[in-house]
């Protein structure tokens, strides 16, 4: 099956990511909105990171205008009815990705995959809302999505193999370095990511050492580009709590509850970089 033309649900942060990286890869996009501020928004936060690659010399303003010229914003889900495959990047809420794929499920083609960027929810459960499980699989980009080469394409238990044959592929054709993983709770690096981002806090909560000290150690000591303080503030506090309490409530294991300090901190409104304050100020 050929992959010509692309949907993304949701413009927003991963979105349109998603849509400026299918169009550069010479995919025709449809990408969609609630409504036409935030299409515009998002569009405009492609048309933005494409004139500074111009800016730069790491893009031609020929193809930034072809790039462009490939991508359509739409606020109508009918406009989803010629796409090949489709990428889900709404918000993390399992009733509204179940009504996108119910509508997906009734709009597009019959060979037509349906993929979905959850970062945390069971995409079996997203999967049957749209009536073709078989077609159905998890494409978790990573942000910022023109930059991280990681694509983690989650197989449920109703994957079809040639649907992820074709994932694959299509993950591919994007530059994307792909690794599959189960439907399990936090796929492959979120499992492994918060209980690492958990215990940081812990540290913190319990007076082990200060932030910059806990930051310090983990960059110069593991050489990860940031440290584990740094790294929640920027993912946000809220979306670090969300996606360890939901790998929690599968596995009940400890090292997936949130400290207390996260959650009084998520309480305050302190959710990192996005509001000013986390455990940086900024
Ligand atoms: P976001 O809030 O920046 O963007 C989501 C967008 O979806 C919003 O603009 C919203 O208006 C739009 N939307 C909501 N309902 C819609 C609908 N019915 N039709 C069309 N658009 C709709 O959120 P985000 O950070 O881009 O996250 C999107 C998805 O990607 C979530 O499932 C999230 O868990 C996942 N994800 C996020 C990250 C990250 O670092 N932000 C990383 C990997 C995966």
């Amino acid at each position: 099956m050929e992959i010509k033309q692309v949907g993304v649900v949701g413009c927003g942060t991963m979105g349109s990511g998603i849509t400026q990286v299918c169009a550069q890869s010479g995919y025709q996009v449809v990408v969609s909105e609630v409504n036409e501020k935030l299409l515009n928004k998002g569009l405009s936060s492609i048309n933005s990171l494409l004139t500074r690659n111009v800016r730069k010399s790491r893009l031609s303003q020929e193809d930034k205008d072809a790039i462009l010229g490939r991508i359509k914003g739409t606020t109508r889900m009918q406009d989803f009815a010629d796409c090949d495959l489709v990428i889900e990047a709404a918000i993390e809420n399992l009733d509204l990705k179940k009504k996108i794929f119910a509508e997906l499920g009734q709009i597009c083609p019959k060979e037509a995959i349906l993929t979905t960027n959850t970062s945390c929810l069971s995409i079996i459960d997203i999967a049957t809302a749209a009536g073709r499980p078989e077609k159905v699989l998890g494409l978790h980009f990573f942000n910022p999505v023109p930059v991280m080469k990681l694509l983690e394409i989650v197989k449920t238990i109703a994957t079809g193999d040639d649907t992820l044959e074709i994932g694959k592929h299509f993950g591919e054709t994007l530059g994307k370095t792909i690794v599959i993983t189960r439907d399990a709770p936090g796929f492959i690096v979120n499992r492994l990511a918060v209980p690492f981002l958990l215990n940081a806090i812990s540290m913190l909560e319990s007076g082990v050492a200060t932030r910059e000290d806990i930051d310090t150690a983990v960059k110069l000591g593991l050489n990860h580009p940031m440290g584990p303080l740094a790294l929640a503030d920027l993912i946000g506090l809220d979306t670090v709590h969300f996606i360890a309490s939901s790998i929690y409530d599968e596995f009940k294991d400890p090292q997936y509850a949130s400290p207390t300090l996260l959650k009084k901190m998520v309480t305050a409104g302190w959710l990192g970089r996005k509001t000013g304050k986390g455990f940086y100020e900024y």
